[in-house]
């Protein structure tokens, strides 16, 4: 897809802006871009060099923050696989309809696998099994997906339709997400984190690219934590400020972030809903 047809498709929610990737193109990648848009929160859509269709994080009808237009799913066009980091709503979100929908599977923690499989939310075969440290394939052997440690937890709350009644169900351990694309090019999506030292060693190992970060503080990390993770452990070419001003607990701003990172090799992208870039 042409940088242009992507610009028709998202002018009417936002910018494109397109980063030349600075590192050299091995012998096995694809030559190519890869296109990353906030859908709001947590949310990102990211569409690989060959076209495939990754959504994590998908919570989109219930998001406060979203306009009408972009709360529509089908506005999103085709999905081929969907990442949920962990079990909580405003992660999981549309995720079991839009895995049916598109017949696409959902990976997230195992355990959250087997409750959404065991309530009846998704078929056995679009819940596949997965777990921290493990690599995966799924969309072929040129993206590569690997679950990481998040610290955070992972309940599943739901409502039992038979009972109307508030359930607490297990939903596994909350995590983050490590993608290589076609290209090389590495994002880390952190999932819901608070500061933990192993950043470092998933950074060192990983070498993400691009790191999305929670910010809003409260649940996760906040502002200060965030940029102390950035600068000391993460140290990536480009930051993706996630998880802030959804609801009144994540005060945190990427103004707050940028403040705190000072002068940094990290450049801070400081996305709008719908916004959508290249790398
Ligand atoms: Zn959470």
């Amino acid at each position: 897809m042409s940088v242009f047809h992507i610009r028709r498709l998202f002018c009417c929610f936002g910018f494109l802006f397109s980063l030349m990737p600075t590192h050299a193109l091995a012998a096995d990648k694809v030559a190519g871009q890869v296109t990353v848009q906030w859908l709001g929160h947590a949310a990102f859509k990211l569409t690989s060099v060959t076209g495939k269709v990754i959504l994590i994080d998908p919570f989109i009808t219930k998001n406060p923050k979203l306009s009408a237009e972009q709360k529509d799913l089908i506005k999103l066009g085709k999905v081929d696989l969907i990442l949920v980091t962990h079990a909580h709503g405003d992660h999981v979100g549309d995720g079991p309809a839009l895995a049916k929908q598109h017949n696409a599977p959902l990976y997230g923690p195992a355990g959250l696998g087997n409750t959404l499989v065991a309530l009846g939310e998704l078929p056995a075969e679009l819940a596949p099994r997965f777990n921290k440290g493990g690599v995966i394939t799924p969309l072929g052997e040129g993206i590569k997906i690997t679950m990481t440690r998040a610290e955070h937890s992972s309940e599943y709350l739901w409502t039992n339709p038979k009972t109307s009644q508030a359930e607490v169900h297990v939903g596994g351990e909350p995590a983050g997400f490590i993608i290589e694309f076609e290209n090389g090019f590495k994002v880390y999506h952190m999932g819901d984190t608070g500061l933990f030292g192993d950043m470092s060693l998933i950074s060192r190992y990983y070498q993400p690219d691009l790191v999305m970060i929670p910010i809003g503080g409260h649940f996760v990390m906040n502002p200060k934590d965030a940029a102390f993770a950035t600068t000391h452990y993460l140290k990536p070419k480009y930051a993706i400020p996630m998880h802030y001003g959804t609801n009144p607990n994540l005060k945190g701003t990427p103004e707050e972030y940028i403040g705190e990172l000072g002068k940094s090799t990290t450049k801070v992208l400081n996305m709008k809903f719908w916004e959508v870039v290249k790398f």
